[in-house]
């Protein structure tokens, strides 16, 4: 019997059938924007052959005004359908199922000429929507009803209708934004007859054998949103009006609480979706943080939805559904919700990847073919580098000997693990170690390669990874000075009052890691509802806590250094900064910028500010850690090149600077392509 009876089951819509309960989520990945579509299919294709029940796209405008920036991708004219058939095909090529997302932005479209039910200003825009008048919101409705038109004739097998997140539609259903007084605004019945009427008329569009989803906000997280009882309303009318299936969205998009971040706990709004079922006939889909197929499983058998979404975990490998199906589940390559590739990409103009998988919407571009010379590959270091190098030629069919001066792999990773929020780092090296031995690599731990061992090889690719670097603070040398590695690693006694010099992404994963009493919020739901004040839509509508946010008060007292005079954390993550910001916050955290590091006291650290070094303060602190970022760690290499050897040097070795996994990673598998 297989191991995920209710994930693999096929579910029943009457006029088609999917193959089994899994949704592979809207993405926006920033591909559709490219026009190439043969590129655009093979990203889908790969994903269909990997068995995923059913596709939907990344969102489509309806029209110029609905885009959610100018350009944005979008079902414009029938001159648009060519290429979307050529993705529709790829996927049915391939046995899958692929339905279209209608992607109205409303308020969020960044674009003078965003419309809305009212100018209500959205706070992550600057602009201010215009207000349709009747016949403006004639043509919004017949354009999203011409589009499923055109996605049906382009081959898709269905349309998913945008509901949630705050866009278009979901901007008609709350007060905060809908302050009209006509038929479309006021009671709630005015107020939905917008949604409700795009799903009836889309339906009429496309007829009875077309799968229509519609994602409904079942949590809004922000004041003034939906009650549930309006939610379970719309729900009800959205079926009579000819939805197939119910998707759930989670927050608007401008919520200050986090929903699919990594510190998230898995399946955290699943209990959301579970209070829908029975009230609608169709099949219901949760969604948000859902990434391995036992959590996919627990979240079916548990009775909360009837299918699941998963986005980000299609991007990490595509191959999912096939792997649970064959039993394999320790070798899905995990996605571990850090948004690093694919959500800041997009939100930085940049077409989206996976940090895990860097092959993700490059699959024509990064292609990896067996050799037809097999070499003996020597890889030192198992770092992110070193594993991606290591996996990537091994799979081309070269003989690859992974060498490590340290008792297990991981590097860097065995660090981020440790921190509270960041548990799916655990996942990440478990996969790495599994896949290292499934593929029969030759491991050779607690081995420091050196000129001899490494004679004797086709290739030597230099992994060595980063050191920490010495900032040099006069006083650094006292006992009650750590590194960060002697915190996260070396289980080093901190006092109660801290100051982390450097405010990097390790100066802030010290502060949470030290900072944490007792449980981490992401391995306990109602610890982390608390924290952030996710509250029950039944109760205040919206979802938002009656008490607000309600962080455990640190018995710690840390302040968090740079010499830079900006924002501290701006160089964090481009969609997770303001989370690690907003944690430390909570926490009471002092962050100071723009100082100059004067020297390390028995009382603490004493630092200055400006060039000309005035206002000179004391931070007091029983102990200071140095977060002062690394050098590249080069010796082996340098050794390598005095003798005359080659070497390929990746990953920190080759540049510490903003060293990040996911660069590691890309440059291991990009050169090990090659090699
Ligand atoms: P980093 O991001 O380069 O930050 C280094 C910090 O040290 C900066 O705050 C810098 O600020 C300070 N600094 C640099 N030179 C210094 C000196 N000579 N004396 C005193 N302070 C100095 O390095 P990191 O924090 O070690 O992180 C390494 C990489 O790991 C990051 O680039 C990041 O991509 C990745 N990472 C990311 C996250 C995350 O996004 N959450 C978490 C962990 C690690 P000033 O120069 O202004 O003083
Ligand atoms: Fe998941 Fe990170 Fe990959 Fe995005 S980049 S798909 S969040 S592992």
């Amino acid at each position: 019997m297989s191991l995920y009876p209710h994930l693999l089951a096929p579910l029943d819509l009457g006029f088609t059938t999917l193959k089994n309960r899994v949704l592979m989520g809207s993405m926006h990945t920033g591909l559709e924007e490219t026009g190439d579509w043969s590129r655009i299919g093979a990203f889908y294709a790969e994903r269909a052959s990997g068995g995923v029940g059913l596709i939907v796209t990344g969102g489509m405008a309806p029209n110029r005004e609905g885009g959610v920036f100018p350009d944005a991708a979008g079902l414009y004219s029938d001159g648009d359908i060519a290429g979307h058939r050529i993705v529709t095909d790829r996927v049915h090529g391939e046995g899958g199922m692929i339905a279209m997302q209608i992607l109205h932005a409303g308020r969020y479209a960044y674009s003078a000429d965003c419309v809305g039910p009212s100018p209500v200003k959205s706070p992550i825009s600057p602009f201010p929507p215009n207000e349709l008048d009747e016949n403006g919101i004639e043509k919004q409705i017949a354009d999203i009803a011409t589009a499923a038109e055109r996605a049906l004739e382009a081959g898709y097998d269905g349309v998913e209708i945008m509901g949630s997140e705050g866009y278009f539609l979901n901007q008609f259903l709350v007060t905060r934004t809908n302050k009209r007084t006509d038929r479309w605004g006021g009671s709630y019945e005015n107020r939905m007859r917008l949604p409700v009427e795009v799903v009836r008329r889309v339906r009429r569009s496309v007829g009875d054998r077309f799968i229509v989803i519609y994602r409904l906000s079942m949590i809004d997280l922000i004041p003034e949103g939906s009650s549930w009882d309006e939610i379970v309303r719309l729900a009800r009318a959205v079926e009579d009006a000819g939805a197939t299936i119910i998707n759930t969205g989670i927050g608007w998009h401008e919520a200050r609480i986090p929903t699919i971040a990594t510190s998230v706990p898995r399946r955290a709004f699943t209990w959301v979706t579970k209070k829908l079922m029975g009230e609608v006939s169709v099949p219901v889909i949760a969604s948000n943080r859902i990434n391995t197929p036992e959590v996919a499983e627990a979240v079916l058998a548990e009775g909360c939805a009837d299918m699941v979404s998963m986005a980000r975990p299609f991007l990490a490998d595509p191959m999912f559904v096939a792997k649970a199906a064959r039993g394999e589940a320790e070798l899905i390559a995990p996605c571990i919700a850090c948004n690093q590739a694919c959500l800041d990409h997009v939100f930085s103009g940049e077409t989206s990847s996976c940090l895990v998988n860097p092959r993700a919407c490059f699959e024509t571009e990064l292609v990896i073919r067996q050799t037809e010379a097999p070499k003996r590959i020597a890889v030192v270091g198992t770092g992110p580098a070193g594993l991606s190098a290591a996996l990537t030629a091994s799979e081309r069919g070269h003989s690859v000997t992974l060498f490590e001066r340290d008792s297990r792999i991981g590097g860097q990773l065995n660090m981020a693990r440790r921190i509270p929020g960041k548990e799916e780092f655990h996942g990440l090296v478990e996969w790495y170690e599994t896949s290292v031995r499934a593929a029969g690599i030759d491991l050779q731990l607690e081995t420091a390669a050196d000129l001899r061992t490494l004679d004797g090889f086709d290739e030597i690719i230099v992994a060595t990874g980063v050191t920490p670097r010495d900032p040099g603070i006069p006083g650094q040398d006292q006992a009650h000075v750590l590194g960060y590695r002697d915190v996260l690693l070396g289980g080093a006694e901190v006092g109660q009052r801290v100051a982390i010099v450097g405010a990097g992404g390790i100066g802030f994963d010290v502060a949470e890691f030290l900072l944490q009493d007792g449980e981490s919020p992401t391995e306990n739901p109602a610890l982390w509802r608390k924290e952030w004040g996710v509250g029950d839509p039944s109760l205040t509508p919206g979802g938002l806590a009656q008490k607000g946010p309600q962080p455990k008060r640190p018995s710690r007292k840390v302040t968090l250094l740079q010499r830079k005079a900006t924002a501290l954390g701006k160089g964090l993550g481009k969609t997770t900064g303001w989370i690690h910001r907003a944690a430390l916050n909570m926490k009471n955290v002092r962050m100071i910028g723009g100082v100059n590091y004067e020297h390390i006291g028995a009382d603490g650290l004493h630092v200055s500010f400006g060039e000309a070094r005035e206002n000179s303060t004391l931070i007091e602190a029983d102990t200071v850690v140095i977060c002062a970022g690394q050098n590249s760690e080069r010796t082996l290499a340098d050794e390598l090149a005095a003798a005359g050897r080659t070497a390929h040097v990746i990953g920190g070795a080759d540049l510490a600077a903003e060293l990040d996994a996911k660069r590691a990673v890309d440059q291991g598998m990009r050169l090990a392509s090659v090699i």
